[in-house]
Order: structure tokens, then sequence, then C-alpha cells
């Protein structure tokens, strides 16, 4: 399909979307709230653990430090690891906000009572319902699309169409994904579930590991990579890889993503799972407000525009235009499920992995 548009993302792109703060879309539909002005203090500061890693995430923290003189001390570590590093400290932990990708792990932090309840204006009115928990434990701040991706020369895109239709022995030995222990398949799993109650959904996780080309392996990349090797002919990832590696500097992974075409499955029914990274306030917090504020800032005009267009997630600011390379990919209809109930459903859909045999 439409994967070839030339995508240029410069660090300048970056640079003015975060610090000259000229990169208003042109249209807005709605006007989002602004995080309210700071008033001046002594050293102020906001320890974050957050499993993100990517550059444009960290000058994101610094345009917050010169908003608001609030120095953000960023710890950096696998999510499931900062949780357990959360409940190992307890009352006594130093952080303040915990930022992790997947609602999943969202609801386990919330769940073992590590996050607090907040209440914030701007993040009800800058991040829909569906998207952050019901009682403010945690807020979606990005949000990604789980598709199908395939191989442009082996695959007619008219074959596709549901993710159930991907347990047609047609695809027998053809589909590509990673493990069980894969949170984004476990969230997509607990959509499933959600749609089509659990005896469907373990006939449907049965029937993938039916038609796998290989036994799960890899993260979202490796998929794409064994498409391109001709190990199978389709594979069920997120979006934003694709971006990332199209505008990445690994030539081999430039040219993996232009044989691949993009399908997003479900636009009769229910629509394409989608997912968030987001974050929420540490229970315990020695400096609350100030992770209300960050947290604020994130879900911001300017945060939301620099999310977009560095790390090919969607915003979840409505308004704000998506990044160049998802553009190419075309509009399309998301599944509106409450995220909240995925993270509830997360236990039961890890049980189902295992018991459909999803290695
Ligand atoms: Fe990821």
């Amino acid at each position: 399909m439409k994967l070839f548009g030339a995508i240029i993302l410069t660090s300048l792109t970056i640079l003015s979307a975060l610090f000259l703060g000229g990169c208003a879309p042109a249209t807005e539909p709605t006007e989002p709230a602004q995080p309210a002005a700071m008033a001046p203090t002594e050293t102020q500061i906001v320890n974050l653990y957050t499993d993100r890693h990517y550059d444009s995430d960290d000058l994101l923290y610094q345009s917050f430090t010169e908003e608001t003189g609030i120095q953000v001390n960023v710890v950096k570590g696998k999510s499931d690891e900062l949780i357990e590093r959360l409940k190992t400290e307890g009352a006594d932990t130093e952080a303040d906000l915990f930022i992790t990708a997947d609602v999943g792990r969202l609801y386990r932090a919330e769940s073992a009572g590590l996050l607090q309840p907040i209440e914030s204006e701007l993040l009800s009115t800058n991040i829909p319902k569906n998207l952050r928990d019901p009682d403010g434990n945690w807020f979606g701040l990005t949000k990604r699309a789980r598709v199908i991706v395939y191989a442009k020369d082996r695959v007619n895109p008219d074959e596709l169409s549901t993710y159930e239709n991907l347990t047609d022995s047609k695809w027998q030995g053809r589909i590509l994904v990673r493990g069980a222990d894969s949170i984004y398949n476990q969230t997509l799993l607990a959509s499933l579930i959600e749609i089509m109650g659990e005896a469907e959904a373990k006939i449907w996780a049965e029937g993938i590991v039916r038609n796998l080309a290989r036994e799960p392996k890899g993260g979202d990349r490796d998929q794409a990579k064994a498409i391109a090797a001709g190990e199978g002919d389709i594979a069920i990832m997120n979006t934003y890889y694709l971006g990332l590696m199209l505008n990445g500097t690994d030539p081999e992974e430039r040219k993996v993503v232009e044989g691949l075409g993009v399908f997003f499955p479900d636009q009769e029914g229910n629509g394409t799972h989608i997912n968030v990274s987001g974050g929420g306030v540490v229970n315990g917090s020695k400096n609350k407000d100030n992770a209300v504020k960050l947290l604020e800032f994130l879900a911001s005009e300017k945060a939301q525009t620099s999310y977009a267009e560095a790390n090919y997630e969607y915003p979840v600011l409505s308004g704000i235009p998506a990044a160049d390379f998802l553009n190419t990919l075309g509009t399309f209809k998301e599944q509106s499920l409450d995220l909240s109930r995925l993270g509830e459903l997360n236990a039961e859909a890890v049980r189902l992995l295992a018991e459909a045999g999803w290695k």
C-alpha cells in the first residue's frame, strides 16, 4: 500500500516543536487546556520512573524544566522491574511519576497500590475518557495501533479483514507475532475477550498459534524483519515501529519496511486495537504537585505534537496531527473500548494465551 511516502523528520522539526512553539496545528477543532502558569520557587524537582527510552522524551523534559524551573530526574528501566522497585521501596520511594507503555502495566501498577488518584481539569479535558483510569490513577499520553503488516509481494490486502480472519486456514504457516509475554499481545487478546467473550477469544488465540510461521520470538521489529527474510507473510505489530525503522539510521531496516503493507483490521466491525503509553502519580510521592504538572505538560499541545512527530505514536489530544508517516497509512476506525477494562482483563488474557499454547 502507501508505505513509501518520503518521511523527513529533521531535528529542526523536533526543536521547533519543543522550543519555538511554532508547530501549532493548522486546524484545531477544540481548544485544548493549557497548563497553569507556575510561580517561581526554590529548587523544585520531580522524580520520574519510566520505561520509555527515546531522545525526544528527554528533550520534552528539558522543555518542561525551562518552562517551569522544575528539574526532572529520570530513572529509566524495564517496566516490570520498575514496578517491582516501586513495590520494594514502598512509602520510602523517591519516585513521583511512573510512565510506562501499555495499559496492562498501568493497571498492574494501579492494582498493586503504587499509584494515587489525581483530579486535573486539564487531563480530563485533553485525554479522552476511554484512555484514562476513571479514578485518575493513570492517564494515556500516546496512542498506538496494533495492525496487520503484510508482504506486499505475497499477500493481496483484499484477503485481509479482521483479527478473527487470521485464524483462517489460508494463513497456515504464514503468521508472525511475538510471544505470550508481550504485554501488547496480552492487551490485544483482552480486547477480543471484551468483544467476543472468553470462549471465542480462546479459540482465536488457538487459531493464531495453529497458523504461526515459527515459534514466537523477538520484538515487533523482528516480525517485520522475518517477513522480509521470507519466514512468514503476515505480522501483528504496532505501527510506530515501522515509522522508527523507516526513519532510523539502519538502511537494512528501511529496506524491510519498504516491502511491507499496513492493514487496519476490523474496519467494518469494532475497529483496530489501540493501546496507550501513559503515566500516573506514585502513591507516596513527595513532589505530587510537580508530578501533576509534568503529567499536564505531557498532555499539553506542545508535548503531544512532539510525541506525534518524534516517535510516530498517535496523539491522545484531538486536533494534533499525526506524523506524516502515519498519515500515509490513512485514517482508520479505532476500538472504542475502555482501556481500564482491558487492564482488568489482563490476567485472564495471560491465562488464555498459556492455555492456547502461545509460547
Ligand atoms: Fe514498543
